[in-house]
Parts: structure tokens; C-alpha cells; sequence
């Protein structure tokens, strides 16, 4: 009863945050960030002689397994199933994590992203769609041809929102799932038509926002009614800020257009939170995209992803503060 109270005052929105273990080809000096054991709610990080401390609704260390990790979102799944709206985004510098959290390496059990997990875990009748958004526009990630889908011009994937609160993206491919494979082999063509630049920090660096979204059509056990549930998965771009990625001319573009779109994102959340009376949703193609699933009765759940390289604690702690603002 207690526990419902502290859930009601704090609103719908969850902080996590996952440190990910230091890779293989990685060497120096590592800052694991001090969170007690392999999940508590602090995380201290030293830098430039600073102690800088945040709380979270939780902490993973590195070695929180995929399964670890999912057992922890398991119920915000499940409550897109009973009818709710659900967003959950993956937020972090490039390198940090967030596509392996999301989606994860599909071809090994163990390392299977909350996508595969979630989509597992509901397997009931429902459509999926996957998009891009790059520079402010959008690209369908599973049209059957990626280039053809590119050509349509303006008028393409424009967003519109029905009275009953569903969002309908114009020519965006939706495929109904009928089958775990079928989907795994979706999410692969997925994964590989996403847009990947080269920049000083990974070279497969995402400098777009991946949207996944499953449409959940089920019925309600106390009233029999038909819900609509949605579940939003999102591999947001690298948040790392200008000087770190040497950007010019197109990055330069992309990077103001991502700075502009997270903080946007972050502006949303917060006046959410706060319960404000306008809620800028229309300042970004994501936010708008978004709108009827943040908010109201929905539940929004944001992981912050962190690289535990000391070169990295100075992008840590931004990302630390994007998400403590927004918790
Ligand atoms: P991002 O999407 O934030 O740019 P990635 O998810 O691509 O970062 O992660 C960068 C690298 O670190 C990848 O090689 C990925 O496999 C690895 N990695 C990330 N998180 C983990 C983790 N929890 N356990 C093991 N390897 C991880
Ligand atoms: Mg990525």
C-alpha cells in the first residue's frame, strides 16, 4: 500500500541506469562507477577531483546479464499488454551501450536485447514497425527496399494522431507478427539498414533515433473490453556532445539536429513530470511521433547507458544529468 503511494507521487516515469562491462580490445584505466553491488539505486563517479552522486530507480553494474536486466522490465512489457501505453528508451554518448541493451546480439541466446525479449515475452496478435528518424525525417526501416523507400518525397511518412489516441505514420510499413521467427529475421534486415556514420569515437556510431513499435491488440479480463496497448522500444542517437566527435559540414548538421531532438525529448519528459500545462511535443519529430504514449496514464521507462572508461566519465556525467533531470 505504502510502496503504491511513493509509485503514485512519483508519476509514471523510471530512471535506470546500466554500466557495461570494458571490452576486450579496451585497455587504461577504468572508472566502474561505485554502485554497491550489481544493482542499487546510487552511482558515484569521481572527476577532475569531483565526487559527482546521482539516485536512480535503479543501477546495473557491468555485469548485469541481458536477463537480469529484462526480469526488471518484464511488468512494464506486460502492461503494454493489459492495454497501456509504453515508451522505453535507451539513452547514452555512442559506445555506451544502447543498441546492445535494446536489441542486443540476437544470433546468442544470452545477449538477446529487451526487443527480442519484450517481443517474446508478449507473442500475441499484434503489428510491428520500425523507423528512423535522421536529421528530422523519417525512414522505414523495414520497407522491402530501403532506397526505393527514400525516393517518396516530403509527403511521406507524415504523422497523424486519431481521436482514440493511435498514431498513424503515412506508407510506413506495418507487419503483422504472427511468429517469433518472422520477426527475428525483420529485426535483423532492421538492424542492418540502419543509417551508420564514422566518427572519431565508434564507427558504426548511430546518428539516428530507432524507433520500434508494437501495436498489442488484446482484451481485458475484468471487462471484456478490447484494449490497444502500445509498446515503444527506442535506440536513441549518441548523445556525446560536438568537440568529442569532430564534427563539420553534414555531421555538423546531424549533430546539432540530434543535440536539438534529445533535448526536446528531455524538455517533454520534464514538463510531464511536473505536470505542466503545455508540453512542448511538437518541437521534435520524435517528441510529435511519440505524444499519445508519454503522458497521461502511459509509462515511460529510460535507461541511461554509460562506457566505464575514465576517458569517458566527462560524457557520463551529462548523460547522468540528462536523466536525473528527467527523473
Ligand atoms: P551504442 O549503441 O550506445 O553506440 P553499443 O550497444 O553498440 O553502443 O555497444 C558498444 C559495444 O559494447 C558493442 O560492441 C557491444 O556489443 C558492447 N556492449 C555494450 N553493452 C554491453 C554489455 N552489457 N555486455 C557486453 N558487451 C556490451
Ligand atoms: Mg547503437
Amino acid at each position: 500500500k505504502l510502496h503504491n503511494t511513493i509509485l503514485e507521487l512519483k508519476g509514471n516515469i523510471r530512471v535506470f541506469c546500466r554500466v557495461r562491462p570494458l571490452l576486450p580490445n579496451e585497455s587504461g584505466a577504468v572508472s566502474y562507477p561505485k554502485s554497491g553491488e550489481n544493482m542499487g539505486r546510487g552511482i558515484e563517479l569521481m572527476h577532475n577531483a569531483q565526487a559527482y552522486s546521482f539516485t536512480f530507480d535503479k543501477v546495473f553494474d557491468h555485469s548485469a546479464s541481458q536477463e537480469h536486466v529484462f526480469i526488471e522490465i518484464s511488468q512494464l512489457v506486460q502492461s503494454a499488454l493489459d492495454g497501456y501505453k509504453v515508451c522505453i528508451f535507451a539513452y547514452g554518448q555512442t559506445g555506451s551501450g544502447k543498441t546492445y541493451t535494446m536489441m542486443g546480439n540476437p544470433e546468442f541466446d544470452d545477449q538477446k536485447g529487451m526487443i527480442p525479449r519484450s517481443l517474446e515475452q508478449i507473442f500475441q496478435a499484434s503489428q510491428a514497425s520500425m523507423l528512423e528518424i535522421y536529421n528530422e525525417s523519417i525512414h522505414d526501416l523495414l520497407a522491402a527496399n530501403r532506397m526505393a523507400a527514400q525516393d517518396g518525397g516530403s509527403s511521406k511518412y507524415s504523422i497523424k494522431h486519431d481521436a482514440n489516441g493511435n498514431t498513424h505514420v503515412s506508407d510506413l510499413t506495418v507487419v503483422d507478427v504472427t511468429s517469433i521467427n518472422e520477426v527475428s529475421s525483420l529485426l535483423r534486415r532492421a538492424a542492418q539498414s540502419r543509417s551508420v556514420g564514422r566518427t572519431q569515437m565508434n564507427e558504426e556510431s548511430s546518428r539516428s533515433h530507432c524507433v520500434f513499435t508494437l501495436r498489442i491488440f488484446g482484451v481485458n479480463e475484468g471487462t471484456d473490453q478490447q484494449v490497444q496497448g502500445v509498446l515503444n522500444l527506442i535506440d536513441l542517437a549518441g548523445s556525446e556532445r560536438l568537440n568529442k566527435s569532430g564534427a563539420t559540414g553534414d555531421r555538423l548538421k546531424e549533430t546539432q539536429a540530434i543535440n536539438k531532438s534529445l533535448s526536446c525529448l528531455s524538455d517533454v519528459i520534464f514538463s510531464i513530470a511536473k505536470k505542466e500545462e503545455h508540453v512542448p511535443f511538437r518541437n521534435s519529430k520524435l517528441t510529435y511521433l511519440l505524444q499519445p504514449c508519454l503522458g497521461g496514464d502511459s509509462k515511460t521507462l529510460m535507461f541511461v547507458n554509460l562506457s566505464p572508461e575514465v576517458s569517458s566519465t566527462g560524457e557520463s556525467i551529462c548523460s547522468l544529468r540528462f536523466a536525473a533531470r528527467v527523473n
